[in-house]
């Protein structure tokens, strides 16, 4: 792979931080993932909305426009010579010259890197579906509770997958402050019910490929709603799916050791699943 950092193009193994940076020490950093198949990069637009949205939140400045932060990305996949790549950009508040607890005084770092795409569900597990666990952990969203900033803060989803490994799952859904379904490590997740879908409203990142699914439902004609799912209500479903940049949209046909409906991937998440890869291929999405 290759980073972006202070102004140069690196192999991976050369771009290093200072352990004093903010990023490190406090997780005060903001980053967005894209995801480039074939090639091309997928909704850029819409993680560069968002990248940038989460920056003027936390109050960090980077020399570079919606427009340079685009090239600097393409520069990193054309350098690193991959055609399947997750990409990364990200700012940390930085660290300051003279150790001060300002963080006015921090100088705030933009990196970017892109590496070789892996999946993080194998060809078996999105033909059978994931194995998942609902932990009683809950989403504390980063950042003063705003979930739309995007922040590697995620001690409740780790624990959450500790649990699921201590109880023989592949991975972890856990909750929101009522007790309702929130996230997964890394992924948002929808419920399938009588042809409707709905996906969690309440503090969880608004994801890009959960807003994929919504876009993907308006051209289908399906129902698709953001609202309270709770744990028996997902567990009652016909289908269930979960949603991420890193593995698109990925089946899920057991939950805490029993089957959702007859166990089998849906039809609903199938023909998702098959529309969410053919838009990667069509220039108006990409
Ligand atoms: N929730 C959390 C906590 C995440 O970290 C991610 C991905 N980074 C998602 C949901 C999925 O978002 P997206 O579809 O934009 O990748």
């Amino acid at each position: 792979g290759i980073a972006f950092l202070d102004g140069q193009y690196l192999p991976m193994s050369q771009a290093k931080v200072s352990v004093l940076d903010w990023g490190f020490l406090h997780s005060d950093a903001t980053y967005d993932t894209v995801h480039v198949w074939n090639g091309r990069f997928f909704r850029l637009d819409l993680h560069l909305d968002r990248f940038f949205r989460g920056l003027e939140k936390l109050r960090m400045t980077i020399p570079f426009d919606r427009d340079d932060v685009a090239d600097i990305l393409h520069n990193c996949v054309a350098l690193s010579g991959h055609r399947a790549a997750y990409v990364e950009m990200l700012c940390t508040r930085g660290a300051s010259p003279s150790f001060s607890r300002d963080p006015r005084q921090a100088i705030n770092r933009f990196m970017a890197f892109a590496v070789p795409f892996g999946s993080v569900a194998n060809a078996e597990q999105l033909q059978r579906g994931l194995r998942v666990a609902i932990s009683d952990k809950v989403r504390i969203p980063p950042a003063s509770v705003d979930p739309s900033i995007k922040n590697y803060h995620w001690l409740d989803l780790v624990r959450g997958l500790y649990d699921a490994y201590d109880r023989g799952a592949e991975t972890a859904l856990i909750l929101d402050f009522n007790g309702n379904v929130a996230e997964g490590p890394g992924f948002n997740v929808f419920r399938v019910k009588d042809g409707k879908l709905s996906t969690p409203a309440i503090g969880v990142l608004p994801g890009i490929t959960r807003r994929t699914v919504f876009d993907l439902c308006a051209e289908e004609g399906l129902v698709a709603v953001a609202a309270d799912v709770s744990v028996a209500a997902l567990k009652a479903a016909d289908e269930v799916f979960v949603t991420s940049t890193a593995g698109g949209i990925m089946p899920v046909t057991e939950i805490d050791g029993a089957p959702i409906a007859d166990g089998k991937v849906g039809s609903v998440t199938s023909r998702l699943m098959a529309l969410y890869w053919q838009k990667h291929d069509d220039p108006v999405w990409s």
